[in-house]
């Protein structure tokens, strides 16, 4: 372990005065989502009662059918709304950040998913007078006579696959391309239960202001996808026009990938974000990849580092100068968009320093502002980097070599007795003050979580990445 300790400098006031305002846009978009969230749900719910779903709570089929409506109607919302939190809107990529987003459209998704069960069951019920023992015949009936139900059945299935597969205990017995390839399935899913909400679904045609709302919300979601997943990454792809320039070993399966292109300096990426890349280099072009950027952009060219851990990080190996790169991207609030603070800290584990080894070189602090704490097993990367950090720009590295010392501390052995939470505060004694950026493995990043909350860090502050998914 070593410390480099320098003296607190004055602090440049321009920087301060704009540092915050994107972190506090951000919030207020995030505060808007959820209100429209909560406003569209709110929306179709009193639809549905000026509809007379609330009169007819009163017998006890109608009942059924009229609880049946509502939840599809909920459910139909939410299944929109799971696919505009995927479809890499700008404005919620920057509020939110793209791992948030995505554990916002799985709570998002099974939710829907739950509610359109509890319609099927519901309606089917309804429609069978109330009698479990009709079901069955009735829902055969909906399916063969019903306009647009053989397409939403075939969506059902879609979507079953979909929630099974994503499931946590079945999810990690899956590649994560075989899950990535399924869940494509979703899509189908939702675009098949189009067809029975408009030939059938009373309350989405009934008023000018339903229908409305109900094209407006349909047609928010497709187009956000085909322009924000299709359309931008391909345009982005073209007009830069990326090609490998060098591929640099960095040892223990580590390498650097150096690309250049067009006009990078419009590219709009900042130190600590990631993208999705694609090398055509062969058949194994069709599996994008999230890299962040391992060096803070500079116009010219960008730099990921990648540890092999399987097919598509292995094959970086040998990938060849001129090599034709399509990215999608830049993606992800670990970046000076977040920051709200003049002191920062970063924590990273293993190659998880990568992003964070470009965010202590793009980010503004003067010496003794920013500190590294940095975990590694055998041998750190970037060493030599992070050493010219120190002394060009008062980077304190804190350097925590070896493996694991005990589960639930996220620290290395070699430490000594020191809990982790005295050891953070004896490294960075005012933690609760600064901005703190992490980067490593989930469960890793967590304990880190539970430490610096325990040393007062308001959970703001606390801006991590995960290389999961
Ligand atoms: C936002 C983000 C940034 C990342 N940045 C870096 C980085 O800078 N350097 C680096 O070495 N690694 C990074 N990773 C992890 C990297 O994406 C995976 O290690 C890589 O995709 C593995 O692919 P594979 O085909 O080699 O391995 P596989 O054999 O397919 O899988 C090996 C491991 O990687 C996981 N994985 C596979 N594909 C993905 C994927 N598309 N997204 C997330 N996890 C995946 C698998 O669950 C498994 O645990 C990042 C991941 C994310 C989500």
């Amino acid at each position: 372990m070593s410390a480099v300790a320098v003296p607190p400098a004055p602090v440049p006031t321009a920087v301060t005065a704009r540092r915050g305002d994107r972190a506090r846009l951000d919030a207020v978009v995030r505060t808007g989502a959820a209100a429209a969230l909560w406003l569209g749900l709110a929306l179709v719910s009193y639809w549905w009662a000026g509809g007379g779903g609330v009169a007819d709570l009163g017998s006890w089929a109608l009942r059924l059918t009229s609880l049946g409506r509502l939840t599809g109607l909920l459910s139909a919302v939410l299944l929109l709304v799971q696919v505009l939190l995927m479809a890499r809107i700008p404005v919620l990529e920057h509020a939110y950040g793209q791992d948030e987003l995505a554990r916002k459209h799985r709570i998002v998704g099974f939710t829907s998913f739950n509610l359109m069960l509890a319609h099927l069951v519901l309606i089917t019920w309804g429609y069978a007078a109330g009698e479990l023992r009709r079901t069955p015949a009735t829902l055969w009936d909906l399916v063969i006579r019903y306009p647009g139900m053989l397409l939403a059945t075939a969506g059902t299935v879609c979507l079953v696959m979909v929630v099974v597969t994503s499931v946590k205990a079945a999810r990690r017995t899956l590649r994560y391309e075989s899950w990535h390839l399924i869940h494509l399935y979703a899509y189908l899913g939702v675009g098949l239960a189009l067809p029975h909400q408009l030939w059938t679904g009373h309350e989405f045609l009934h008023s000018a202001a339903t229908t409305l709302f109900w094209w407006a919300l349909w047609g928010a979601a497709a187009g956000s996808v085909l322009v924000w997943r299709i359309a931008l990454p391909l345009v982005r792809s073209a007009r830069h026009a990326l090609r490998v320039t060098s591929v640099v070993p960095e040892g223990q399966g580590i390498v650097s990938v150096y690309m250049t292109g067009r006009q990078l300096d419009r590219l709009g990426a900042e130190a600590g974000q990631f993208f999705t890349w694609r090398f055509l280099t062969g058949p194994g072009w069709t599996r994008a990849h999230p890299y962040s950027l391992s060096a803070a952009p500079d116009g010219r060219s960008l730099r990921i580092t990648v540890k092999d851990l399987g097919d598509g990080s292995g094959a970086l190996r040998s990938v060849r100068r001129g090599t034709r790169v399509l990215v999608e991207g830049p993606y992800g609030r670990l970046s000076a968009r977040a920051r709200t603070r003049r002191k920062v800290a970063f924590i990273a584990a293993g190659v998880g320093i990568t992003p964070l080894r470009a965010l202590a070189e793009e980010l503004d602090y003067v010496p003794g502002h920013a500190v590294l704490l940095y975990r590694f097993t055998d041998k750190p990367l970037f060493d030599r980097e992070l050493a010219r950090l120190s002394r060009e720009r008062g980077l304190q590295v804190v350097m925590l070599p070896g493996h694991r010392r005990a589960p639930g501390s996220w620290l290395g052995a070699g430490i000594g007795q020191a809990s982790d939470l005295a050891a953070l505060r004896y490294w960075v004694p005012d933690i609760a003050g600064r901005d703190v950026y992490v980067c490593g493995p989930d469960a890793w990043a967590e304990d880190v979580r539970r430490t610096t909350e325990a040393a007062g860090l308001p959970p703001d502050r606390f801006h991590v990445e995960s290389f999961g998914w």
